[in-house]
Parts: structure tokens; C-alpha cells; sequence
């Protein structure tokens, strides 16, 4: 059977809350993995799980067993992808995060930026997420 591409992933309205808080006081980047159902029409995140990691304002690593261990323990759901955040920057993917998201098999990958604008007292935030893990896609709360 032909897989489709989802065109929607809902995520956890009150994991993401927390996150977001956490993200936007912490000068580091910061990493979820999203817990969840991956269906071929739908990709539903339940849970955000925050795995020990070595982060600094523009780069996070985490340890790959970490998700073989969590696997283990969440079936029937699955490790769906990360998220992670980008201190004071503007909406991007780097180099480095197509290379582990695709090395790692992540079907969805996420990046929350956020940064101030010159001369602009408002922050801006932007969160994007990527099926495959560069082809962009939306996502809502549930
Ligand atoms: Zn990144």
C-alpha cells in the first residue's frame, strides 16, 4: 500500500504549553522526543519526554540508546520524532539537523525558534515541523 503523507500532526496542547515555557527561558537549545501513533494518514503526538542531553545555545545532544530504551517501554506507541528549539534565531533547519534526523529515521521532526527582532521589544516564535524530515508540515493542538 502507497504511503501518504500526512498533512497534519497533532500535538498534546499541555506538553506543548510546558514546553514552550521551558524553551523560551532557557538560553540552551532544548530536546523532546514525541511519543505517539504513526499512522499513515495521521500522526497523533500524547506525550513529550525529555531525555538527559548536553546542550549549549546552538547545538543539543542526547544519547540514540535513549530512544531504543524508551521503545521498549511505550509500546504500542512509538517514538515518533524530536523537537527541539533554536535560542534567538530565525526560523531554520541546519545542516547538522537534517543529518541526525535522518540517520536516526525520524518521521517527524520539529524546531521551535525564537527570537527577538532589531530595534522590536515583541518576541517572535515560530514552530515548524518537517515529515522525512524536510518536507514541511502542519501541525495543530489537541
Ligand atoms: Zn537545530
Amino acid at each position: 500500500m502507497r504511503k501518504t503523507k500526512p498533512l497534519v500532526i497533532e500535538l498534546p496542547r499541555r506538553q506543548w504549553q510546558r514546553y514552550k515555557r521551558l524553551a523560551l527561558k532557557t538560553p540552551n537549545e532544548v530536546l523532546v522526543f514525541l511519543v505517539g501513533h504513526n499512522d499513515p494518514d495521521r500522526i497523533e503526538i500524547v506525550d513529550f519526554v525529555y531525555p538527559a542531553q548536553r546542550a549549549t545555545p546552538d547545538a543539543v545532544e542526547w544519547t540514540p540508546q535513549d530512544i531504543v530504551k524508551l521503545q521498549a517501554q511505550i509500546l504500542p506507541l512509538e517514538v515518533v520524532g524530536t523537537l527541539h528549539s533554536h535560542p534567538g534565531c530565525e526560523p531554520h533547519i541546519s545542516k547538522a539537523d537534517v543529518d541526525t534526523a535522518t540517520h536516526f529515521g525520524e518521521v517527524v521532526f520539529g524546531v521551535f525558534s525564537w527570537w527577538r527582532p532589531e530595534g522590536q521589544r515583541r518576541r517572535r516564535m515560530s514552530l515548524d515541523f518537517y515529515y522525512g524530515p524536510t518536507a514541511p508540515i502542519t501541525h495543530k493542538l489537541k
